[in-house]
């Protein structure tokens, strides 16, 4: 069976298929025949039992004890002595079925601890959540999914993966992802990429399929999927992933070489990081500073918010390694498709356009601060760029401003050293603030364009819904008119500007953006050696040329077919 996505991450692959498909439940209300208290108050005994041995199993696998305390923590829950009276008495007494004694009895300590004033206590709600499926799911007697230790190489089917799901991501196992949800600008996409990994996207009904199937060939360069692809079939998909490779072998040459366009103008690269681990560091020594540091990955995949300290040891440890060079540390952007298990987000009709990342923060202050001043702090280690996610007015700007002169007073007040030079910038994603860059221009040290989420409220097409990804257009003309018009006004005001969404390492448009004028381009570290060899081909008469063309191609189709061609024909020149 042949199905058909979005190919968001480019590669091939082949092998055998796993459904990852995450235990939701909710158990409704239910009770007891006569007599039969006895044999249900055994079974969530035994219950309890097999989800201790589970948790014991888990801490004894994880290295950092961190992370072994949660769980250590979660075996405390299990055995809690008024939790489980309250589940044995909701049985014996009042006739309850044991899953709908764990819902009622789990859900009410939930319900009083998110009520409790100290916001530490709030958050432990989540590991009482995490003890309730738990249980529920033995008592179902499904086996525990999760993506961070897979048995051998597989390639995940999903229906969708959170951003929490691929930070626990067991990489060396991983050949390509496919989700039913999701596009070109999605997150999965997004960490797909980062870490290499093929990836089609947008997938319709491919959980219904992929349940049927065991092997599968992903060929995430046309974005076709052949499910119980047959040996004839596998051996000729085996045979495009070694052709692949080998191109990309060949690529990789430009990595450290210097960005220059073939007429010789310097072009800076930066690199997005999410985590600030080690393997995204790689691309620290070919590059010209961090242009994006998604933080809020910070805090995923964990059931507490990120201390001061902790945030601090991670910002210092990357403004050390860039040393006199720039660190654009984005604050938290959460809200929309990333979630955080440590907090409760209330339920929005259109999240994208709700509470998210900079407005989210004004509504958390405390929050907010406490990553202030852990990157204040930081920022006496080398050269901090704070860029604010998700700005849409002059008022967002100046109110994070004051709050970021609040925290560095008080760290002056409290003797604690912060750097001389910390520039704030913004992320030039919503259109009402791309549509008066002249006056953010005024207010900001900086900008960086999030063409993400700038083309997703551009078009008005969601970049999470399959449904619409035909509407979600990067090269829409429109696109490259107001990226335009921000380059024009931020280097009229003398300051820096740079893309650093997805169209800033997308090989098809970096010719055109280099053509506005940008001069500043950060991408995650697969993509830069392509982009320095698009580069090394690239003048700057020439790209002038593909920009004017492509502002004024009436389609975002014209646009691609356009600069398709001249990308292929500057790739077969030798
Ligand atoms: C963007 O929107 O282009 C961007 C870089 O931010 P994110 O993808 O994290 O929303
Ligand atoms: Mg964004």
């Amino acid at each position: 069976m042949v199905l058909k996505g979005i190919p968001v991450s480019p590669g091939v692959a082949a092998g055998k298929l796993y459904c990852y498909e995450p235990f939701h439940v909710e158990a409704a209300e239910a009770f007891c025949g006569a007599g039969q208290q006895e044999a249900e108050l055994a079974r969530y005994q035994q219950v309890k039992e097999a989800a201790g041995a589970e948790l014991a199993a888990v801490v004894s696998s994880i290295k950092d004890p961190e992370k072994a305390k949660i769980f250590t923590a979660h075996g405390d829950i299990l055995n809690d002595v008024a939790i489980n009276e309250e589940i044995t008495e909701g049985i014996a007494v009042k006739n309850w079925t044991g899953q709908w004694a764990i819902q009622k009895i789990y859900a009410k300590f939930i319900k009083m601890i998110r009520r409790a004033p100290d916001p530490l206590i709030q958050e432990r709600a989540a590991d009482f959540e995490d003890v309730r499926k738990r249980l529920l799911r033995i008592w179902e007697g499904v086996k525990e999914t999760n993506l961070s230790a897979l048995a051998g190489p597989v390639i995940i089917a999903a229906r969708d993966l959170l951003p929490s799901d691929t930070a626990a991501l067991d990489r060396d196992h991983v050949l390509a992802i496919l989700t039913e949800a999701g596009g070109g600008a999605s997150h999965s996409a997004i960490i797909a990429r980062s870490y290499g990994i093929p990836a089609i996207l947008g997938i319709p009904d491919l959980m219904a399929h992929a349940r049927q199937a065991g092997t599968a060939a992903a060929d995430a360069l046309t974005g076709e999927l052949i499910l119980d692809p047959g040996g004839a079939l596998m051996d000729h998909y085996e045979a495009k992933r070694r052709d692949f490779i080998r191109e990309q072998e060949e690529t990789k040459a430009y990595l450290n070489r210097e960005p220059l366009t073939a007429d010789g103008v310097r072009i800076s690269i930066g690199l997005n990081i999410g985590g600030g681990g080690e393997e995204e560091l790689a691309g620290e020594p070919c590059t010209d500073m961090v242009g994006l540091f998604r933080t809020e990955f910070l805090y995923m995949g964990r059931d507490s918010l990120p201390s001061e300290e902790e945030q601090f040891e991670v910002y210092k440890k990357v403004l050390l390694r860039y040393g006199d060079r720039p660190v654009t540390l984005r604050t938290l952007d959460i809200g929309g498709d990333k979630t955080l298990e440590s907090m409760q987000l209330p339920r929005e009709d259109n999240p994208v356009l709700g509470s998210r990342a900079l407005r989210l923060c004004f509504s958390k202050p405390d929050m907010f601060k406490t990553q202030l001043r852990a990157a204040l702090r930081a920022s006496a280690f080398g050269r901090l760029w704070l860029m604010l996610p998700m700005v849409g007015g002059i008022d967002d700007i100046r109110r994070a401003k004051e709050l970021i002169a609040g925290a560095r007073a008080e760290l002056d007040a409290e003797g604690i050293p912060c750097g001389r030079d910390i520039k704030t910038g913004i992320m030039v994603e919503i259109p009402s603030i791309a549509m008066i860059a002249d006056l953010a221009a005024a207010e900001a040290d900086f900008a960086s364009i999030g063409t993400n989420d700038l083309c997703q409220y551009l078009t008005a097409a969601d970049r999470m819904n399959p449904a619409v990804a035909a509407y979600y257009q990067p090269y829409h003309p429109g696109m490259f008119r107001l990226i335009r018009q921000v380059v024009e006004a931020f280097d009229k005001a003398g300051k820096p500007v740079c893309v650093c969404g997805e169209l800033g390492g997308d090989s098809l448009a970096v010719p055109a953006l280099v053509g506005l004028g940008m001069r500043k381009l950060s991408m995650g570290l697969a993509s830069i050696a392509r982009i320095k060899r698009v580069l090394s081909g690239l003048t700057i008469a020439r790209a002038e040329e593909l920009a004017e063309t492509a502002v004024n191609l009436p389609t975002a189709g014209d646009v691609e077919l356009y600069l398709k061609k001249h990308l292929h024909h500057n790739e077969s020149r030798p």
